[in-house]
């Protein structure tokens, strides 16, 4: 037994927790690569919102952490060189996050480094210098683009307008969208017209060009005719679904389920629709005229809907937790279920549509705790068991990477800083492309 001072004791337990430190940190590269691979092939999307969602609920990480781990993994796809300066220890965790704030390929040697130079702090300094540099740049460019907006409208010589300009992309989404949607209404039923008639066209078909130019006439007219009233995103989004009672009650009755342009939904989305609605019943006689309106709307009442919200208090799929949600009927009105506390769970959208529409299960225990179900009747438990590790962890660990060949020792993670101060203002000038010189 060698004989060690205080001091050198102290170093090495100080030495000690660097070793092991750059262990895990570099445990932490594996571990990212599977998630990115999981991510990638959708492993996550059996009942969760994302993969970050996922990892909170199997592995108790929280939720920023978690949505933190999934960036980083998907960033570290196309930064290989950082990827490799956390397999083999040599930058931590927090300072491969921090860096793939801003990386790029092009700028990812760069920032290598920074990372190798700098304490997790100064890097977390530089990488919020080049953010702002990057902002700066972006919201430039933004303003440019915003600026240069225009629409020239003139007539030429032989009478014709010609129109020519640039919009926002927002702008330009919705015109096209708009365009697209005329030139529907105005070629679609005559080509079917066409096709089906089995004669030759009397006239060549229009252009594509041609057909935008008749599809804005329609845009400018309707417009016009209707008054120019954006209308509110509630009236624009508004869905009004037309559904047979029988179908609310057994998706398998005969009956109509479809909207109110006549786009069928399926009998399962109606019931989602109709579980927790502010909305009116009418009634359809056999020939389709509306015989009564709203002799019966099934909403959950205001103090009810507190209640359940002060029980539930967001979605109560295990692992998502949104705090706004659905009164979910567990057994379906249309089936006779009571609205009652006992009879609602709150769910957010995705879950909602994961019980009406995907085939997972929901009930209520005798005890009163609800029990999900995936489609394969798999159970959800609401916290999963931990994984089963080695006996002794640590050691398991350092023999992986002796197996991989990584050479990691106390000094593995040591910062090439040599105590002088940061000039980040200097430090961005020097390293970000975009930086003013
Ligand atoms: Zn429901
Ligand atoms: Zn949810």
């Amino acid at each position: 037994m060698e004989l060690l001072t205080p001091a050198e004791d102290l170093d090495r337990l100080g030495d000690e927790i660097a070793e092991l430190s750059a262990h895990i940190e570099a445990a932490t590269a594996p571990l990212l690569d599977l998630i990115r691979e999981f991510d990638a092939r959708g492993g996550w999307n059996t009942g969760f919102r994302s993969c970050a969602a996922w990892l909170g609920w199997r592995v108790g990480l929280d939720p920023g952490a978690a949505r933190e781990r999934v960036r980083v993994a998907r960033a570290l796809g196309t930064l290989p060189r950082l990827a490799r300066a956390l397999a083999c220890g040599e930058l931590s965790y927090a300072k491969v996050r921090a860096l793939t704030r801003v990386a790029t390929p092009e700028t990812e040697e760069r920032l290598l480094a920074v990372g190798r130079a700098g304490t997790a702090a100064h890097v977390e300094r530089i990488v919020r210098g080049w953010r702002r540099v990057d902002r700066i740049a972006e919201a430039r460019e933004d303003a440019q683009r915003h600026k240069g907006r225009a629409l020239h409208v003139y007539q030429d010589e032989d009478g014709m307008v010609v129109v020519r300009g640039r919009l926002a992309p927002e702008v330009g989404a919705v015109l096209v969208q708009a365009l697209a949607a005329a030139r529907e209404t105005l070629y679609q039923r005559s080509h079917e017209k066409n096709v089906s008639a089995e004669t030759p066209p009397m006239e060549e078909p229009p252009t594509r060009a041609q057909q935008q130019a008749d599809a804005l006439a329609l845009l400018a007219e309707t417009a016009l005719h209707h008054g120019i009233d954006p209308g509110t995103p509630g009236e624009r989004y508004q869905v009004v679904v037309h559904v047979d009672a029988p179908v609310l009650a057994d998706p398998d009755a005969p009956g109509q389920s479809v909207l109110e342009d006549g786009t069928h939904v399926s009998a399962e989305t109606s019931r989602r629709l109709a579980c927790d609605a502010t909305r009116v019943v009418m009634r359809h006689s056999p020939d389709g005229r509306v015989v009564e309106v709203g002799a019966r709307t099934r909403t959950i009442p205001p103090a009810l809907r507190r209640a359940l919200q002060h029980r539930d208090r967001g979605c109560r799929f295990p692992g998502c937790g949104l705090p706004f949600g659905q009164g979910h009927h567990l057994r379906h009105w249309a089936h006779g279920g009571p609205t009652t506390l006992s009879n609602l769970a709150l769910l957010c959208r995705r879950h909602h549509r994961a019980v009406h529409e995907e085939g997972y299960q929901v009930e209520r225990e005798p005890g009163g705790e609800l029990r999900f179900r995936r489609p394969d009747g798999w159970l959800l438990p609401e916290v999963p068991p931990p994984a089963a590790i080695p006996a002794d962890p640590v050691q398991a660990l350092r023999a992986r990477h002796e197996a991989q060949g990584l050479r990691i020792h106390p000094r593995t993670a040591m910062p090439g800083w040599l105590g002088e101060g940061l000039d980040v203002g200097y430090a961005i000038d020097v390293l970000h492309p975009l930086a003013a010189r």
